[in-house]
C-alpha cells in the first residue's frame, strides 16, 4: 500500500465514512477472516440471465463461496453456501428449471470441522440474501443471531417466500433465532470492524458486507450486488433481479464506498478472482 492510500485508509478509518449513509467507523478491525469453498455452478448460456444480450449462448461457470470472520470471541458466518446435501451426487444437480448445473464437492459442516468449529459455535450469521446458493446449510445455524434486513425476513418467512424465488426449507429453522431486523447499514459489532451494507436490488432486502481487517484492509463481501469483474465494469443487470433500478444504485452506493474507503471488491461468484484468494484454512489477516 503507497503512503497515499495508507492515509486515505487512516482519514476513513477515523471520521465519519457519508457514503451510501455507513455508519460511523470507530477504528476497528476483525481479527482475521477465513474463504470457504461453498459450491460451484455453470451455465450454458451466461447472457440468459446474467448479462442480457452480452455473450449469448457462451458458457460460465460461477464460483460461490462462504465467509467466517472472527472478532474476540465472535464467529460470523457470511453466508452459507449451497446444501450439502447436494455432495452426495458427484455428477451435479440440475437448478433454476435447467439454467445451471450445481456440484458441492466441499461441505460446509466438514470444513468447518477441519477449523475445529462446530455450527452451534457459530455465534452470529447473516446472509446476503436468501437465494439458495446462499442459505443452503443456514439450519445448521439455529444458535447463532441473525442479521437481516426487514424486508428481507418479511418475504423470505411470508407466505410468498416462493415467488421471491426463496425456497423455505433451507432456513426455516432460524424463525426461532434472535434476529437483528435492518432498515439499512449496520455496524455488527459497534466497532468498525464488520459492516453490513444495505444494496437492495438482486432481491427486496439484499446486503454486502464490509469487512476491516488488520493487514489486507477492508474488503467488500459482494453477494451477488454483481456477479462478475465483466458485470461490475459494464454495470451489467441480471433479467430476473428483483428491482434494476436498485439494482444500479445499490452498485453506484458501493462503488462510492470502494473509492472511499480504497477497498477491494470481492465479487463472490467471480470464478477467477475467487481462484485467487486464499482458502480455508488459510485465514486471511
Ligand atoms: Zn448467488
Amino acid at each position: 500500500m503507497n503512503r497515499l492510500a495508507s492515509f486515505v485508509r487512516l482519514a476513513a478509518l477515523a471520521g465519519t465514512v457519508a457514503a451510501g449513509g455507513l455508519v460511523n467507523a470507530a477504528g476497528g478491525t476483525a481479527d482475521r477472516m477465513y474463504v470457504l469453498e461453498c459450491g460451484e455452478s455453470k451455465t450454458s448460456d451466461v447472457s440468459a440471465n446474467w448479462s442480457p444480450g452480452v455473450d449469448v449462448g457462451v458458457a460460465r461457470e460461477f464460483s460461490n463461496n462462504c465467509y467466517l470472520i472472527v472478532r474476540g470471541e465472535r464467529l460470523l458466518l457470511w453466508d452459507s453456501g449451497m446444501s450439502d446435501s447436494i455432495a452426495a451426487n458427484a455428477a451435479g444437480v440440475s437448478a433454476a428449471g435447467g439454467l445451471l448445473t450445481l456440484w458441492v464437492r466441499k461441505p460446509l459442516a466438514a470444513q468447518l470441522e477441519m477449523l475445529g468449529i462446530p455450527p452451534s459455535a457459530v455465534t452470529d450469521i447473516a446472509f446476503s440474501h436468501f437465494h439458495a446458493d446462499h442459505v443452503g446449510n443456514a439450519n445448521l445455524f439455529t444458535s447463532a443471531k441473525v442479521y437481516v434486513q426487514q424486508i428481507e425476513y418479511a418475504a423470505a418467512f411470508g407466505p410468498d417466500a416462493a415467488k421471491f424465488g426463496f425456497n423455505r426449507a433451507l432456513y426455516g429453522r432460524l424463525e426461532g433465532n434472535p434476529a437483528v431486523k435492518l432498515n439499512g447499514d449496520h455496524d455488527v459489532f459497534g466497532d468498525g470492524s464488520v459492516v453490513i451494507l444495505s444494496t437492495p436490488g438482486h432481491t427486496p432486502g439484499h446486503q454486502c458486507l464490509l469487512v476491516r481487517l488488520p493487514g489486507r484492509g477492508p474488503v467488500v463481501l459482494s453477494g451477488d450486488l454483481v456477479h462478475f469483474a465483466e458485470n461490475w465494469a459494464h454495470r451489467r443487470v441480471p433479467s430476473r433481479n428483483f428491482s434494476s433500478e436498485q439494482s444500479m444504485n445499490s452498485m453506484e452506493k458501493v462503488a462510492a464506498l470502494l473509492a472511499k474507503e480504497q477497498a477491494e471488491l470481492w465479487i463472490n461468484h467471480d470464478k477467477a478472482q475467487s481462484a485467487a484468494i486464499p482458502k480455508a484454512p488459510a485465514a486471511i489477516r
